[in-house]
């Protein structure tokens, strides 16, 4: 029993032990040091996060910014892309009337094609003529007719989109419907289809094809319509090359002999063709290759043209 006591009596004395309890406060105040310590670590890493997060952000808004000018000025290239064609165009014609000019002068051995085609559009062919040419990646020139049905304005558009040349060739071509019953009656037609074209297109033409040709027109006719299309900044071309799709019974052999043998011996040669024609439509593919091969190489008209009388 004594023992007993003696040894409760110990252990309270070693749990009261104040240096035992200093100890364990101690530990307890470290404990708790230790807590505080890693929640300010918890909150300095969400900060971290925070911060790091808010850098990005910053970054971001920064690339964003730095990048809007270039943003902006792709919505302004955008918008002014009618202007920007416009002088990509001015800029191939000065091109290619210089080289016209170095063909003519003899110098190289390249010759140019211009390539022509009247009357369109037409549902049946056009498309098929235009596919032709995007396959050769040939640029050439549209004598259109004014043609106010909306099922011809996406091939009308096509044409445009394609950069093509888009030429006049008067609104009625109706030679024997009074066209050329007088300069007045001629220039009021052209002007129509002129008027009709920019509406459809925002392109004003400024080269002509007389439907039939110019020597449709009595001499005295023809030198009168011509003083007028020279006073509003018209030229116009016939052809010294010709399919002959709109003679009687023509074929694809036909078509493509014509055009072959009528290029020999021609530095520039411009050649009329019809889309209304499925005979010059076969031959095209075979016309295009054959021609590369004698050199020609194949230009969109322009008024500059020498081809192009004023
Ligand atoms: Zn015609």
């Amino acid at each position: 029993m004594v023992k007993t006591q003696s040894n409760f009596r110990r252990f309270i004395k070693l749990v009261f032990n104040p240096f035992l309890c200093l100890f364990f406060l101690i530990i307890l105040n470290m404990l708790m040091i230790t807590k505080i310590f890693c929640i300010n670590k918890i909150k300095e890493q969400e900060m971290n996060i925070d911060k790091q997060s808010l850098s990005y952000i910053k970054e971001i808004y920064n690339e964003v910014i730095n990048e809007k000018p270039i943003f902006e000025e792709k919505v302004n290239d955008l918008k002014d892309i009618d202007n920007k064609i416009v002088k990509i165009k001015e800029k191939y014609f000065k091109n290619a009337l210089e080289y016209e000019k170095k063909v003519l002068a003899g110098e190289g051995t390249k010759k140019i094609a211009y390539l022509t085609i009247d009357d369109g559009p037409y549902k049946n062919y056009t498309p098929s003529f235009l596919n032709v040419l995007d396959k050769y990646d040939i640029l050439s020139t549209f004598f259109l007719l004014g043609k106010p049905n909306e099922m011809y304005d996406e091939i009308y558009q096509r044409i445009f989109d394609s950069g093509h040349t888009i030429a006049n060739h008067t609104y009625s071509h109706a030679i024997w419907g009074g066209l050329y019953a007088s300069a007045s009656s001629f220039i009021n037609d052209v002007l129509k289809q002129e008027k009709f074209l920019e509406e459809k297109l925002g392109v004003k033409t400024n080269i002509l094809r007389f439907p039939g040709g110019s020597t449709t027109a009595s001499s005295s006719l023809r030198n009168s319509i011509i003083t007028r299309l020279r006073s509003l900044n018209y030229g116009y071309v016939d052809w010294n090359v010709s399919a002959g799709d709109s003679e009687k019974k023509p074929n694809k052999e036909i078509v493509y002999n014509n055009v072959i043998n009528g290029a020999k011996n021609k530095k520039v040669i411009v050649i009329l063709m019809h889309d209304f024609s499925y005979h010059s439509l076969s031959a095209l593919p075979s016309i295009i290759e054959q021609l590369q091969k004698m050199d020609f190489i194949f230009l969109p008209l322009f008024y500059e043209s020498s081809k192009i009388k004023k």
